[in-house]
């Protein structure tokens, strides 16, 4: 289905007049990144990219992502406490993939101690598009949950008024009318903010674990200033400083600087670069401790692609989930296919599938943070190379999925305006918060949607490849 304001898109100068608003729109609103040249100074400042107009996107589609989403939450916090499948499900990706067994030699670790954290908080985005298929109906499928560090809940909930500004200036009134208010990072607060009560202790602090380089630093205040204004500090470490300045007591509560820490977000953690020995031992450190980490290891590796792939296996999400047909029905309908490379029959089907056809698949190892999968005749090559090698666990074959184009045009600084052919991936963020057994907030908390140019299979904002996008519901 064609946008309303289609029409305008061959007016260059309508266009170019409309690009300036909306730049100086998003300058306005806080959709803000810090500068390449200076990733860790705000003295200078830059729009973070975005579309000029709002992406179309079926309603239906959009209504079905947010249903899902506490089915999801459920699912994400039942495999981070399902000790057998985790290990498992990981056995053979850990032989092969030094990240993946680092992070599960802790999570074994905490588990042989017994754990000290008794309030678990989860916050995940589950990505989507929008697959064409052969009917030309377009259907709703997972591309991945992200379990650990998913951003952008802040900075989208300012682009609402920007595109709704534009459309105005293109005379769209009534159009702009018909956004629908986001506003993920006040849900995501919400759920910090009821963790660190359930913590229990009012003069503890809220800590935002960050990266080395903190470019996205906007998005991560958007969250921060919900929970100053519910009177709750907050405060901002790396590892480093967790290393350096890091302690646990006898009952195993964390103090950073003689400050008691209730909670632990992080927003770094996610990739091998983020980590080196000293890093690792603060992740230890974090981990062992009574304070709530958002997420757990647990949660984090129950984000990997191998398990991803296999929760798509016959009987597995019953198992997970039991009794609760509808919720397993309403999440097996997002699945694309997606296919395990283990050493033996099936592995070796797939792979010998994927090198005569490799257009139909997507390889993944498991990463994060976009730009590692392979594609095409990088998928066939790589594949050859592996077939018969263990090396091939390290990775999951996933369908491809193929998305109808759009025209849009895509703003970025030092850039010129111009139309490119685009694809969209809708994220809902999911919020939930369990003290024992008993869960105590599951919610849906909000949405981002993220535009790209088609020539880029892969690959997100923060990585210089997709923009921020606000959805229009037809
Ligand atoms: P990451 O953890 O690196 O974000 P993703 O699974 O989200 O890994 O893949 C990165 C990007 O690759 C996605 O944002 C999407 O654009 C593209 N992609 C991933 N899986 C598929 C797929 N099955 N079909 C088409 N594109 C995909
Ligand atoms: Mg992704």
């Amino acid at each position: 289905q064609p946008a309303p304001w289609a029409a305008v898109l061959r007016d260059e100068e309508v266009l170019r007049e409309a690009a300036a608003v909306a730049v100086d729109a998003a300058l306005l609103e806080g959709v803000l990144m810090r500068t390449e040249g200076f990733p860790n100074a705000s003295d200078v400042v830059n729009y973070a990219p975005f579309t000029l107009l709002p992406s179309v996107v079926p309603s239906a589609l959009f209504e079905q992502a947010y249903a899902v989403q506490q089915d999801f939450n459920l699912l994400v916090d039942a495999i981070s406490q399902n000790k057998e499948f985790l290990e498992q499900t990981l056995a053979s990706t850990v032989k092969v993939d030094d990240f993946t067994a680092q992070l599960f030699r802790i999570h074994m670790q905490v588990l042989e101690e017994g754990l000290a954290q008794s309030v678990f908080l989860g916050i995940n985005r589950s990505d989507y598009m929008f697959d064409c298929g052969v009917n030309g109906i377009p259907a709703l499928k997972q591309i991945e949950i992200n379990t650990i560090a998913a951003s952008f809940g802040g900075l989208t909930s300012r682009t609402v008024a920007v595109h709704g500004r534009v459309l105005k200036v293109l005379g769209k009134f009534e159009e702009a009318s018909r956004l629908l208010p986001n506003n993920p990072s006040k849900g995501l607060a919400l759920g910090i903010a009821k963790a660190w009560e359930l913590y229990g202790s009012p003069s503890a602090v809220v800590m935002f674990l960050v990266e080395e380089v903190q470019r996205n630093i906007f998005d991560q205040r958007c969250i921060e200033n919900e929970l100053w204004n519910r009177n709750i500090r907050v405060i901002r470490k790396r590892f480093r400083d967790v290393f350096e300045k890091g302690s646990l007591d006898d009952a195993r509560r964390l103090y950073i600087d003689g400050q008691e820490v209730a909670v632990v977000y992080y927003r770094e953690g996610y990739v091998p670069t983020n980590y080196d020995q000293q890093n690792w031992e603060a992740r230890l450190l974090l981990e062992r401790s009574r304070a709530v980490k958002c997420p757990d290891i647990a949660t984090q590796l129950a984000g990997t692609k191998k398990v991803q792939q296999e929760l798509s296996r016959p009987g597995i999400l019953e198992m997970l989930l039991p009794g609760r047909a509808e919720a397993v029905a309403r999440i097996r309908a997002t699945f694309a296919g997606l296919y395990s490379l283990d050493v033996g029959e099936e592995g070796d089907r797939v792979v010998a599938e994927a090198i005569a056809d490799p257009e139909r698949f997507v390889l993944k190892p498991q990463r994060e943070g976009g730009g590692n999968n392979l594609y095409g005749e990088e998928l066939r090559q790589a594949l050859e190379k592996i077939r018969d090698s263990p090396e091939r666990t390290a990775y999951i074959l996933m369908d491809k999925i193929k998305p109808q184009p759009a025209i849009n045009y895509l703003l970025r600084a030092h850039s010129p305006l111009q139309a490119s052919e685009c694809i969209s991936e809708l994220g809902i963020f999911g919020v939930y918060v369990r003290r024992g057994k008993e869960m105590v907030m599951n919610k849906a908390a909000g949405h981002l949607l993220r535009t790209k140019a088609i020539e880029h299979a892969d690959g997100g904002v923060a990585a210089g490849v997709a923009v921020l996008d606000t959805p229009y519901l037809v």
